[in-house]
């Protein structure tokens, strides 16, 4: 049995990373759990999982009174790192939206804890820091997100030097086939209606301006250490490939499977294991074909904002991530339109003087001086 902290449990991920849990019982023993404010959500979660401690970012109280017998109740974002710390805590699932959870991270390596990552905002920011962090203290760092799942798994028993390019597969958002021109008056509801998987709303933001296929381009960049030259994306609406490696001689591997968040969740919860699911496998005679476009970022210009603030390093790809992490809050809000949040991401990284390599507070300190400009 391994003891497991879920950053970001009552999120889509940290739900699915449960059911896992639950399919594979005496494998994990959930011991922390952390959420925004999903109270009624996370009071089920305890009574079911009865873990030692738990973060709430606000509503102390309310789940409290709930609770008996109590677990440790803490509040807000500095709790998530005391959270990690404990020393009965093996490994940690970081799940929460944005980069809230980053200094968590940081903090789950340094005491030599496993880290399975959904939260892609974490490596886009800091990628370079985090990877210092897994160098220094040896640390191990599995990917969740889909596509990252399957170019790992691809990449089992393969030399990395033979590498020609990896292939990350975007189901081209609920707007794909769309002009600029219609794109002005969406509505919220459209964008947070994804075709192909059911995700919490800053992802889904995210995968409706391409931004999320461009934070993965430089997710890979550095999980994989690959140049951003041999990244490349290509659209396939229909979500079944979830991302390829071509080699040097021309082979392509690619991982198929349905689109269900639990199997790459599985996959590095017992890797290097791959234990059976109890979950509906893949028909391709149901499938039937599968398609490929190339993006269109002209159209969706944020995958190519992507590309060039990982060009340029430093602290840009935090200024990428801080300046959508803030406008998409300002769109979720009703306070600007779709299309305005390109505009904001351009005028940041315009603005922008980067610092090579930054360390966590010059990071962080970005976040700042882009909320600054966006007052
Ligand atoms: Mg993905």
């Amino acid at each position: 049995m391994k003891n497991i902290v879920i950053l970001g449990s009552t999120g889509s991920v940290g739900k699915q990373v449960l059911e896992v849990i639950r399919a594979h019982p005496n494998t994990y023993k959930v011991i922390g759990l952390a959420a925004k404010n999903e109270a009624s959500e996370l009071v089920s979660q305890i009574k079911e999982f009865k873990p030692k401690a738990v973060v709430i970012g606000d509503g102390e109280e309310s789940i409290k009174e709930k609770l008996a017998p109590k677990p440790l109740i803490f509040s807000g974002q500095e709790s998530l790192k005391k959270l990690v710390a404990y020393p009965w805590v093996d490994d940690v699932v970081v799940a929460i939206p944005g980069t809230i959870a980053l200094e968590a991270t940081l903090k789950a390596i340094q005491q030599k804890k496993r880290i399975f990552l959904a939260t892609k905002e974490i490596l886009v920011s800091a990628g370079p820091l985090i990877k210092k962090f897994l160098k220094k203290y040896k640390g191990e760092l599995l990917p969740l997100d889909s596509e990252h799942s399957a170019i790992f798994q691809c990449l089992q028993g393969e030399d990395k030097t033979t590498i020609k390019r990896i292939i990350l597969t975007c189901s081209g958002g609920p707007f794909r086939k769309w002009k600029k021109t219609d794109l002005g008056e969406v509505k919220k509801e459209q964008v947070l209606s994804h075709p192909v998987w059911k995700m919490g709303p800053k992802i889904s933001v995210d995968s409706a301006t391409l931004i999320n296929k461009g934070f993965e381009v430089l997710e890979a960049h550095y999980l994989f250490g690959l140049p951003l030259e041999k990244i490349k994306v290509l659209v396939h609406p229909e979500g079944i490939i979830h991302s390829m490696v071509e080699f040097r001689d021309g082979s392509v591997k690619a991982l198929l499977s349905k689109p269900d968040m639990k199997l790459p969740i599985q996959y590095a919860l017992f890797y290097p294991k791959r234990p059976s699911s109890p979950w509906e496998c893949l028909d391709l005679t149901k499938v039937k074909s599968l398609s490929f476009q190339k993006p269109d970022t002209k159209t969706f210009p944020c995958l190519a904002y992507a590309y060039s603030a990982g060009k340029i390093g430093g602290t840009m790809p935090a200024a990428l991530t801080f300046s959508d992490e803030i406008a998409v809050e300002m769109f979720l809000e009703d306070k600007i339109k779709f299309l305005d949040i390109p505009k904001i991401i351009k005028k940041i990284l315009k603005e922008h003087l980067p610092i090579s390599n930054p360390n966590l507070k010059e990071i962080l300190g970005v976040k700042d001086w882009v909320k600054n400009q966006l007052k």
